[in-house]
């Protein structure tokens, strides 16, 4: 029988996993508790790590063992929370959120260890790395990080059918896909043209999402309630956490209702307060101009307007607040697609992308590529020859599609330099501080007459996967080196196999 074909959508607040039917059709898979989004929460209660809704339940009475939002820390070296006296990767954490997934989908499916996994497509390379470990952590073999707008583009298409279209029509179709989940917002812009999709540009807030909205209701409660009864139910981190379910819960309501009314008991006090959508929509409007404002930006740099727009589509479970269809309405003039499921397509596309990769393997041919731009500018950290300051020389340019390869000769600074430290960082500014470290590399042992200003040349290999190779030359000196990102925070190979073992009893 051929193995199945699995995508999963990782994402910061809920996960949703998806396959491929015999007709090549992608469905959403429930997990053991029958739902179709998993909350990507931790609980640990002693030696166990439960997932999922009982762990979302324990906010209200156990939050000191609950971990969420992982998604926010990877690429940082340990989660800011101590679970049970341990400082936790993030990689980790997040494997035993996918090592659920593949147990519960493995029961409807068989055993499997293929699949894909999506991103924000703003992500830097730091956190796909992540998220790939996470994935061999939890006893995945991970065919591919592709990003989440690109697998909401590849799912639409296929829903509507015109996939086909999309990709052969002679004047490309353009796509902006707004995707406000959780934790996270994204904006991207697709054009899908002969057999291709092409991020044209990418952008978007890694600390903007749904839990924003959320805190915006827990504040207004809190703080009415600090003033009818001079305590602030906050200040408990149970109560805080059964106020958070409370006002979740409202704001969902506040999507489809006009009004509600959120309790908070703390103290041996309670109080009801009522929110209207209208007050909820204030209290929050700050955080939907932030989501314009990045649209804008992101249309401008893709040098485009609303008219070049064919199709909005509105993607992540916080699309479903009406402010959000309002805004995008007025922006653009046009109506946002609203068919297709917020919090599904990004797994169906995820399972269609695996599809092809499976099928490529059989040695057909696939249906289309995928082509994506760099989100981030990479560069290195050079010296200035005017100021002798360090600043950041960028080698491939943020938006740049992607695989590409760049090259840039620097020099050397002194008579008889030993060794060349290069520095990759990540990021605009000029000022290296000021950017991410990414990681770094030395070509050492040069021969004690190598002259100052001897050429060094750099070159990057940006693959689509969002791997970055380095080749580092000093030509007069017949050095060489090459060098696949040493990733400051990265697990080693043997802890990734520990953590492996541990987690996922996978073998190594
Ligand atoms: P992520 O991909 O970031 O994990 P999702 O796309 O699943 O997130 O969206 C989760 C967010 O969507 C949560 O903040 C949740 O509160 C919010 N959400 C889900 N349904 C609704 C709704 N009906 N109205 C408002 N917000 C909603
Ligand atoms: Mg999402």
């Amino acid at each position: 029988m051929a193995p199945p074909v699995i995508g999963i959508d990782l994402g910061t607040t809920y996960s949703a996993v998806a396959r491929l039917d015999e007709n090549g059709r992608p469905e959403t898979l429930n997990n053991a508790e029958g739902d179709k989004l998993t909350p990507s929460v931790l609980l640990f209660d002693d030696n166990n790590v439960i997932v999922g809704k009982e762990a979302l339940k324990a906010i209200a009475t156990d939050a000191s063992h609950v971990a969420m939002c992982m998604k926010r820390e990877l690429g940082q070296r340990f989660f800011r929370q101590e679970l049970e006296g341990r400082h936790y990767p993030p990689e980790a954490l997040q494997a035993w959120v996918l090592n659920k997934l593949r147990l519960d989908t493995s029961k409807i499916v068989g055993p499997f260890e293929k699949a894909v996994i999506t991103v924000p497509a703003y992500f830097d390379e730091v956190r796909r790395k992540a998220t790939q470990d996470a994935g061999y952590i939890a006893g995945l073999d991970v065919l591919d990080i592709i990003n989440e707008p690109t697998a909401a583009a590849i799912a639409y298409g296929h829903q509507q059918g015109i996939l086909d279209d999309m990709l052969s029509r002679n004047r490309p179709m353009r796509l902006l896909v707004y995707d406000l989940g959780g934790g996270t917002f994204d904006i991207t812009i697709m054009e899908i043209a002969s057999g291709a999709f092409v991020a044209l540009a990418t952008d978007g807030d890694v600390r903007l999402g749904g839990q924003d909205w959320d805190q915006r209701l827990v504040d207004f409660v809190a703080d009415d309630f600090l003033k009818q009864f001079g305590v602030d139910p906050r200040e408990d981190p149970n109560t805080a956490g059964r106020l958070w379910r409370d006002c979740e819960d409202a704001k969902r309501t506040l999507s489809a209702r006009s009004k509600t009314t959120i309790p908070c008991d703390y103290q041996g006090h309670a109080s009801r307060t009522e929110v209207t959508r209208e007050q909820f929509e204030k209290l929050t409007a700050d955080l939907l101009n932030r989501t314009s404002f990045t649209t804008r930006q992101t249309l401008q740099a893709a040098g485009l307007t609303w008219d070049d727009i064919d199709r909005i589509l509105l993607v992540g479970g916080s699309t479903r607040m009406p402010a959000v269809v309002d805004l995008l309405q007025q922006m653009s003039g046009k109506e946002p697609d609203t068919s297709i499921a917020a919090d599904e397509v990004v797994a169906h596309g995820a399972a269609l992308r695996a599809g092809i990769l499976m099928q490529n393997d059989t040695g057909e041919r696939p249906r289309f590529n995928i082509k994506n731009v760099n989100s981030h500018s990479l560069g290195v950290v050079a010296v200035d020859p005017a100021t002798k300051r360090p600043r950041n020389a960028i080698l491939i340019p943020r938006n740049t599609p992607l695989p590409v390869s760049a090259k840039r000769t620097f020099k050397t600074q002194k008579d008889g330099q030993n060794s060349v430290l290069v520095q990759i960082v990540e990021g605009e500014s000029a000022t290296p501080d000021h950017c991410v470290q990414v990681g770094r590399c030395s070509v050492r042992d040069l021969p004690p007459e190598l002259p100052a200003e001897t050429p060094i040349e750099v070159r990057f290999h940006y693959e689509e996967n969002g791997r970055l190779q380095i080749k580092v030359a000093v030509a007069d000196a017949k050095k060489e080196i090459r060098h696949e990102i040493n990733r400051e925070n990265s697990l080693t190979r043997e802890q990734l196999n520990t953590w492996r073992r541990f987690i996922s009893g996978a073998s190594t």
